[in-house]
Order: structure tokens, then C-alpha cells, then sequence
């Protein structure tokens, strides 16, 4: 997927630096941050979308992800969001979390 803007980040292509990384995931802050903290876990493996995503585990272990990032940086008040579709508001077609923190997080989101 070479034309896919976040393996190309996952390739190290653009210098991002990673707040978190195994072998797996990579975890970096979202470039257009909606809240003080805002960073993105990716699979490193290309996959489009959740609904396209046929492998429950790396689903499971995305979850699990946030979970051990958000322990690690002391984060526990939090939204997880994953867009599935452009209109949801899906802009990279490469399966990601987002995770908002640091301020009041209206309901519903606009
Ligand atoms: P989504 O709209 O759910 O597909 O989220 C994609 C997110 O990726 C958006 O919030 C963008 O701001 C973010 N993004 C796009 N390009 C970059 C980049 N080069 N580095 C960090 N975040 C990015
Ligand atoms: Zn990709």
C-alpha cells in the first residue's frame, strides 16, 4: 500500500515520531489534535477500514492497545473514536483509533 499515507508514517517515510510502538501498533499524535491530547493507534498492518477488517485479533489487541498506552501515559479520562466510512468522517483509509483527552469532550460529537 504504498500510495497509503499511514503506512508511509509506519515506514518511517515522514520522520514521525512515535509516542508508542510494538510489534504490531505504532501510536503518534494527530497532526489536526481536537483536544490537548490526541494521538492515533495504527496497525502496522494495512487494513482499510473496522468493517473490512476480518481479523478479530488485531481488533482485540487495538483495544488493548489503548488500554496499555493510556495506562503508560497516565491518561484515564478519555474518548476512543474509530471512523468507519467517509461519511463518518473516515479521511485515511488505513484502519486507526483515535484517543482524546485534556478537556471536556462534548456529547454528541459534531
Ligand atoms: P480519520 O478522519 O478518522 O480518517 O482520521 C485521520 C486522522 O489522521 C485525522 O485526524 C488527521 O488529522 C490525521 N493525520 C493525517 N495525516 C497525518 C500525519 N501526517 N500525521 C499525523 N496525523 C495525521
Ligand atoms: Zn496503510
Amino acid at each position: 500500500m504504498e500510495e497509503c499515507i499511514f503506512c508511509k508514517i509506519i515506514n518511517g517515510d515522514f520522520g514521525t515520531e512515535f509516542i508508542y510502538e510494538d510489534e504490531l501498533f505504532v501510536a503518534f499524535n494527530d497532526i489536526n489534535a481536537q483536544a490537548p491530547i490526541h494521538f492515533l493507534i495504527v496497525p502496522k498492518k494495512h487494513t482499510t477500514s473496522l468493517i473490512k477488517t476480518e481479523d478479530g485479533l488485531i481488533l482485540n489487541k487495538m483495544l488493548e492497545t489503548v488500554n496499555k498506552v493510556c495506562k503508560i501515559k497516565n491518561i484515564d479520562d478519555f474518548r476512543v473514536v474509530i471512523n468507519n466510512g467517509t461519511i463518518s468522517g473516515q479521511e485515511v483509509m488505513h484502519l486507526h483509533v483515535h484517543v482524546l483527552s485534556g478537556r471536556e469532550l462534548n456529547w454528541p460529537p459534531g
